[in-house]
Parts: C-alpha cells; sequence; structure tokens
C-alpha cells in the first residue's frame, strides 16, 4: 500500500500503548487542488484532515463522522476536517489564500491561528454528537490535540503530524501517528518511547525518502519495542455531498423563501467547492413538490 492513502492501527508493549497512522498525501493535494489553498492554509487544513483520518478508528457506526475544527483570531483564522467511519475525508480552510510577505512566515501556522481553540465533535448518527474544546497551546496542531486528549480525556498522548510541500505547491508527503498510554503502561514503557519518538527524523521528510507510515513505525518509533498492527484500512478525500442533498436543504427554506429565489441559484459545497446549479425550472419544481 506504498502509494495509496491509509490509515492503521495497532498495539505496543503488550498493549499498554495504542498506535494509530496514516499517510494521506494525495487526499492533502486535492484538498489543496480543490480549495486552491495557500502553502499555510496547506499545512494547517492537512494536518487537520491527517488526525480526523486517524480519530475515525473510534467510530462504530458505519455512518457516524468525526469532526476536528481549529478557530483562531489570527488572520489564518481556522480549518475544519470530517472523516467518516468508511475513511471519507472532506474539509476546508478559512482563509484558504493567505500568503505572508515574509516567506518563513508561510509555514508558521502557531503564529497566524493566534489565541483560538481546537474543537473535535464526534457524532455517531444515533444519539446527540459529542463534543469538546480545549485552547491552542501553540496552534502548531500536534501538540494542540496531545493536549485536547491530556485535558478532555485524561490520556497521556503523544501527537506527530507531517506534511512536506515545494515550490510547486506539490505535497510531497503528508502522514503522522498517534500513541496513547493506556493504564497499566509502565514509566520506563513510556520513557523508552518518548526517547524513540525525539530520536525520530521528520515523518514527511523520511516518507519522502520512500519509507511507508509503517515502516517509520517499525525502524524508528518502536525501534526495540514489542509492537503489531492490528488492521488497516483505505481513506481518501471524497465529498458527501449530492445534489439531491442540497435540494432538500432549499426544501427546508419553505416555500415563501424559494419563491425569492425563482430566477435560480448556484450553491456552492463548503467541502468540495463543487457548485450545483439549480435554474428557474428546477426552483419551480421545488417549490411545486412542496
Ligand atoms: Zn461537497
Amino acid at each position: 500500500m506504498m502509494n495509496k492513502d491509509y490509515i492503521l492501527r495497532g498495539m505496543a508493549f503488550d498493549e499498554h500503548f495504542r498506535v494509530f497512522a496514516v499517510q494521506n498525501t494525495a487526499a492533502v493535494q486535492k484538498a489543496r487542488d480543490l480549495h486552491d489553498l495557500s502553502p499555510i492554509a496547506t499545512l494547517l487544513l492537512g494536518r487537520l484532515l491527517s488526525a480526523a483520518a486517524m480519530m475515525s478508528w473510534d467510530l462504530k457506526n458505519p455512518k457516524a463522522e468525526i469532526t476536528l475544527r481549529v478557530d483562531g483570531e489570527g488572520l489564518l483564522q481556522g480549518a475544519v476536517a470530517i472523516c467518516t467511519a468508511a475513511g471519507k475525508l472532506r474539509g476546508y480552510a478559512h482563509n484558504p489564500s493567505l500568503f505572508l510577505d515574509e516567506p518563513k512566515d508561510n509555514f508558521l501556522t502557531g503564529k497566524y491561528l493566534g489565541k483560538g481553540t481546537i474543537t473535535t465533535i464526534r457524532n455517531d448518527a444515533v444519539k446527540t454528537p459529542y463534543s469538546g474544546t480545549c485552547q491552542l497551546v501553540s496552534g502548531e496542531i500536534a501538540e494542540d490535540l496531545a493536549e485536547y486528549y491530556l485535558q478532555s480525556e485524561q490520556i497521556p498522548t503523544a501527537v506527530n503530524l507531517g506534511i512536506l510541500i515545494d515550490k510547486e505547491a506539490t505535497i510531497r508527503a503528508a502522514g503522522g501517528f498517534i500513541i496513547q498510554q493506556l493504564p497499566f503502561a509502565d514509566e520506563l514503557e513510556a520513557e523508552q518511547l518518548r526517547v524513540n519518538i525525539q530520536a525520530t527524523p521528520n515523518v514527511s521528510d523520511l516518507m519522502d525518502m520512500g519509507y511507508t507510515i509503517k515502516d517509520i513505525l517499525d525502524k524508528f518509533v518502536f525501534k526495540g519495542i514489542p509492537w503489531q498492527q492490528t488492521d488497516e484500512r483505505e481513506i481518501e478525500f471524497s465529498c458527501t455531498c449530492t445534489r439531491e442533498r442540497f435540494a432538500n436543504a432549499l426544501m427546508l427554506l419553505g416555500k415563501e423563501e424559494l419563491s425569492t429565489m425563482v430566477d435560480g441559484i448556484e450553491p456552492v459545497c463548503h467541502y468540495c467547492n463543487t457548485t450545483y446549479t439549480f435554474n428557474h425550472n428546477d426552483m419551480i419544481n421545488l417549490i411545486k413538490q412542496l
């Protein structure tokens, strides 16, 4: 599964640690191209897409979705990423075309998010969605998500998210991992893992050299540590919008509201930038159905 986007999960140290990992280079490229994202917007949305993909392992109902969003007071503003239980990713950035004058600033998501929050929303499609929010600690996303897990779920967590972009806006590599310490873990195991993680080179650089995310776990993160992958599955950037969904949403507006739009309208999906055209006849048909 070298070039395909996929997520995997597994256990380390005799089930004392859970691990989730992702490689999603194609999904980040597709998000960049669909929304014509600037480098800094690509980094932000790309990291959220990687994290949401890994977090989708915790969804049980096939219709469930996990949403990960960041909102900041700075110029970058924030972004939203969603992953379904089936591994379909979608998302958008609030300020997709932000470019900074100082070249190196185009890689500093934290600086341009400023003060803000990270929120997860787990919608299992049955009960009321569960959500949790935490203040951003760095705005670089990996640290923020680790802090979120510690504060909201009391789970010591290591998060690593890497994206490598070249000058032509090609995503050379995107991927990452999440490792969570379970209650039976002992401090020596945690320490050995910390040492390994610190010694692991940048994940996206390693992927760009040809390592798969599985290779990176084997050769670096879990070097000398017993671990096993339990399963894996493909993921892709693929929006859930359809013309029918937009038609249903329009009908919810009611007859009166729709009659102000009889010339036709062209709603655009936030998540994938698809434009749906409802011309005069389409609008008349919708009104007739009410
Ligand atoms: Zn869409």
